[in-house]
């Protein structure tokens, strides 16, 4: 999407000034802030408190307990100021109360280090009655406060915040000051005209946003700015709107013209490939399958997700759909991540075409290409005239120099790996284009309609027949001695084995390091066994050969960076051992182990852990352990980890929220959703939607509302 300035409704217009313009914030801060919180009165506006505190509980000096915080009436009966010593840096002065009312005869010490004495016995005088807040301490029996941090006269308890917002701080900015920034902002809050509906507004009582924000940040009781408030509640519901606003626009570009072509799904070849295969299909599978068959033969495009566990079988659906897809004598792709993957799917899908007589070709980056550069050039020119219908790739696929001449489905492979980008991209290779995303990281639903909107989803529930769950071990790395001793004892068996390298953060020439000496080592340990190396940095050529290799049993062991971790399918290999797999996120583990376990062999998956186990990285490994169902490592993913791990990053960025929780307010999707086709329906001059979209930043949309 090309650059362009967004225009924003002038209502807002107050919201996106400069936080430079706030008093106090002078280029230095201006900087600081910018980069921590963001350049506009709205960024101030949205950081969040991370607590409130209530001052004004009026504990008992008789019941308070140790480092609460207090706010209590007290007299002052002796002042303990030191001369003030420039070269005693810590001073104490010690300020002696007594409780008022009922509190009477208890003591309360204010202490001070190394404070301007002047200015101490200027607010303290004995017989002064005071109000102090801080936090208390009890020390050798005697309760106390250090450095308070409010004291006023008792006639002045105005100056005291009955309940105190505290914000995440960072370089030397203080509470106050950020404090002082959010008031001065919320007062540049203007009135907006409601955006949703009366319907949901009394539904669940909901205050407007206004009200909302200054009370996130001002509030009246401490539940008040608690992730469950109703203020809370009203500005996730936001959140969500704008997000479900931006997946209708993506979605009503992709799919806003009714198409008028109809599949044959009696062609020849259909029926063909069905005898030819050598399984059959589950009852799912089959399923599924229909699903997509009545959505391309409607006349709407197909939007839709089919989501199924590693290993359930979706290349055949894939499969099956492309050539449906082309029984009309149009073209399909099937655009995937890696080039291992394309390379695998093409080597499939090819040998199964073969006796139908259909040309299958795969495109690869052009550094990266099997083709020569004379080759690649006659492989685009079919291309665009026509005579290749099924096309397998990997970012190539969208590239400016490859056209379709009638392209009616695009199937994207391990969709998380992929943006919402590349989504609109593959559409606008053709007319009305089909959309089938795959992805082998069940999603929660909530989940799924934040990151992809109301995409129709299919599900493969039930693995292939005969498949057993795969055996999980978590291990310590110490006890790699015997972890190879039952290797070589399972390839006596005649086992195949994956060997997985750690992954060491942003550094792909340390994993290379590490991925080296591994094979290293496994080549001198197994000694009468070929081993194979495989990862990102070789060339086309050294990769496959260790993979065929690995795959007609050539060679025992399978040496991996993580470049196996989508598609590789061996159905013979039966064991993967993961070294450091409390690096990898769950869904990651979970994908890699999906490499075994894909006959009707018993498979086992080893997961090394070197370091001392934290309690949540401890849980995670028994989470893989205890369970081979994805979608329920997904869901455990989501609550350690959050959406990014999920989705994937491409993902994340969609829904980075601020706001919404997606535990405590998945109910509020579906009326967000709701709320969004209402406001796409009905505000024609797209001046709420507008406002909406850019209170939330959703720059991409706003531009897909201009018809960008
Ligand atoms: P994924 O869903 O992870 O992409 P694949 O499509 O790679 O899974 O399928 C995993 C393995 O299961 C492949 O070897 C494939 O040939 C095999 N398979 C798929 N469907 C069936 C089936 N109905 N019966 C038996 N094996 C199947
Ligand atoms: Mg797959």
């Amino acid at each position: 999407m090309s650059n362009f300035i967004i225009k924003r409704p002038e209502t807002i217009f107050n919201l996106f000034s400069s936080i430079s313009k706030l008093n106090g914030v002078g280029e230095k801060r201006f900087t600081i802030l910018k980069n921590k919180i963001g350049p506009y009165i709205i960024n101030i506006l949205f950081y969040l408190p991370v607590k409130a505190i209530d001052r004004f509980r009026n504990t008992s000096l008789r019941t308070i307990e140790h480092g609460s915080i207090i706010t209590c009436d007290v007299e002052v009966v002796e002042i303990n100021i030191p001369p003030f010593n420039f070269r005693k840096k810590n001073n104490i002065s010690r300020i002696i109360t007594f409780g008022l009312n009922k509190e009477k005869h208890i003591r309360l010490d204010l202490i001070y280090f190394g404070q301007n004495t002047q200015y101490l016995k200027n607010i303290f005088k004995v017989g002064n009655k005071i109000v102090v807040s801080g936090k208390f301490e009890s020390f050798s029996g005697i309760g106390q406060i250090v450095h308070p941090e409010y004291v006023a006269i008792s006639s002045e308890t105005n100056s005291i915040p009955k309940i105190e917002t505290i914000y995440p701080l960072f370089l030397g900015l203080n509470q106050k000051f950020i404090s002082k920034l959010i008031n001065e902002s919320l007062k540049k809050i203007p009135n907006f005209e409601e955006w949703l509906s009366e319907e949901i507004m009394i539904k669940l009582n909901l205050p407007n946003w206004k009200e909302s924000i200054i009370k996130i940040h001002n509030p009246d009781n401490i539940s008040d700015c608690e992730i469950t408030s109703n203020y809370r509640k009203r500005l996730a519901l936001d959140e969500l709107t704008a997000n479900q606003i931006s997946m209708l626009l993506i979605k009503n570009k992709i799919s806003k013209v009714h198409i008028h072509r109809k599949y044959d799904a009696n062609r020849d070849f259909l029926k063909e490939l069905y005898n030819i295969l050598p399984f059959k299909l589950t009852e799912n599978q089959n399923v599924v399958v229909n699903e997509i068959l009545l959505d391309l033969q409607s006349d709407r495009t197909m939007i839709r997700m089919l989501q199924g566990d590693v290993g359930s079988g979706k290349t055949i659906v894939a499969l099956i759909s492309m050539l449906s897809a082309i029984s009309d004598g149009s073209q399909s792709v099937l655009l995937v991540p890696t080039e291992i993957l394309a390379i695998q799917h093409f080597n499939t899908i090819s040998e199964l075409l073969k006796p139908l007589n259909i040309e299958v070709c795969l495109l690869l980056g052009e550094s990266k290409s099997n083709y020569s550069k004379k080759d690649r050039l006659a492989v685009i020119e079919n291309i665009s005239n026509g005579t290749i219908k099924i096309i397998i790739g990997t970012h190539a696929l969208i590239s400016k120099k490859v056209n379709y001449k009638n392209l009616s489905l695009a199937i994207i492979d391990e969709q998380h790996r992929f943006g919402v980008k590349q989504r609109v991209e593959i559409t606008e290779k053709g007319k009305n284009v089909n959309i089938l995303v795959m992805t082998a990281t069940p999603i929660p639903r909530s989940l799924a309609l934040t990151a992809y909107g109301d995409m129709n989803i299919s599900t493969i529930t039930e693995k292939p027949k005969g498949r057993k769950p795969i055996k999980t071990y978590v291990l310590p790395q110490s006890k790699i001695g015997e972890v190879l001793q039952s290797i070589k004892r399972a390839i006596a068996n005649e086992a195949l084995i994956y060997w997985v390298c750690p992954l060491i953060e942003e550094s792909e020439n340390l994993d290379l390091i590490a991925v080296n000496e591994r094979f290293e080592y496994l080549k001198s340990y197994f000694k009468d066994y070929n081993i194979s190396l495989v990862h990102g940095k070789q060339d086309k050529l050294e990769r496959e050969n260790s993979i065929n290799d690995f795959k007609k049993g050539k060679s025992k062991i399978l040496v991996a960076t993580t470049v196996i971790e989508v598609g590789v399918d061996i159905p013979d290999a039966t064991i993967m051992i993961i070294e450091c797999a409390e690096r990898f996120g769950l869904a990651q583990v979970h994908q890699l182990r999906g490499r075994v376990g894909r006959s009707d062999k018993e498979s086992s998956c080893i997961l090394l852990y070197k370091t001392e186990l934290t309690p949540i990285a401890h849980s995670r490994l028994k989470i893989l352990k205890d369970t081979n169902d994805g979608f329920a490592i997904s869901e455990h993913d989501l609550i350690l980890r959050g959406p990014g791990e999920v989705l994937g990053s491409k993902q994340s960025g969609n829904i980075d929220f601020k706001f919404v929780d997606l535990h405590i307010h998945s109910d509020l999707i579906e009326l967000a959703r709701k709320e969004a086709l209402n406001l796409i329906k009905y505000d024609k001059e797209h001046v709420k939607i507008n406002t909406l979209l850019s209170i939330f930043e959703n720059n991409e949309a706003i531009q897909l509302l201009k018809g960008g």
